[in-house]
């Protein structure tokens, strides 16, 4: 059986628990041998504002994977800049990885979103997408035709998901927590609530 390689990119601004339980669950479901995780440099499908810089989004991940050999950083997004299409990472790690399949791991708050993808049909030739389901959007309310994409791909997409712990934390709240002086512990690793309080990250 060819090795399974986890790719799991995001704005991670910041990096929080849900993210990371996810990628466990998914890495357990689906017997991935490990993770990339890989921080865009310009996220194509969201505003921009609030987005603090590339340096802190990288520091807070590496602390946040530190100590864990199965979840890596990989920065070729960041390096190569500019809006980070998913399409032209695959190509680079289809050919860093040409003995591995390709696992990209998403909530499923993104799968009715996949459609919009730049070269959606490049991305599913060279990757299977592996869903772990997010508090709010139920894969049970989604239905095949909601994905807006041509057969076979719905009916596939819906067979990689997986339930998982289901951890109802996302970066907008943290970042609205902190503005208005709460605490973010427990929502996120402590290395990464001492980094954003250190760095005075996030507030009004
Ligand atoms: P924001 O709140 O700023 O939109 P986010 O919490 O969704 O951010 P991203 O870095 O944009 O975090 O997410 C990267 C990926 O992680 C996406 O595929 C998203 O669906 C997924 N994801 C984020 N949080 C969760 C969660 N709690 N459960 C399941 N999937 C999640």
């Amino acid at each position: 059986m060819k090795e399974h390689i986890g790719i799991f990119g995001g704005t991670f601004n910041p990096i929080h628990n849900g993210h990371l339980l996810m990628v466990q669950d998914a890495m357990e479901a689906f017997e991935l041998a490990r993770v990339l995780f890989v921080p865009c440099a310009v996220p194509p499908h969201k505003r921009i504002a609030g987005l603090v810089s590339t340096v802190h989004r990288v520091a807070m991940l590496e602390a946040a994977l530190d100590g864990n050999p199965d979840f890596e950083l990989c920065d070729l997004e960041i390096r190569r800049g500019g809006t980070s299409y998913t399409i032209d990472t695959l190509r680079k790690l289809k050919l860093r990885y040409p003995d591995q399949e390709l696992c990209f791991i998403i909530g499923s708050d993104t799968l009715p979103e996949l459609c919009q993808w730049r070269d959606i049909e490049g991305i599913l030739a060279l990757c299977r997408i592996l869903t772990v389901a997010r508090p709010g959007f139920e894969l049970a309310a989604l239905k095949r035709r909601s994905l807006k994409l041509k057969p076979p791909w719905p009916r596939r997409l819906l067979k990689d998901v997986v339930v998982g712990h289901g951890l109802n934390v996302s970066s907008s709240n943290i970042r609205y927590r902190v503005a208005e002086g709460m605490t973010i512990r427990y929502l996120v690793p402590p290395a990464v609530e001492a980094y954003v309080n250190e760095q005075h990250l996030y507030v009004r």
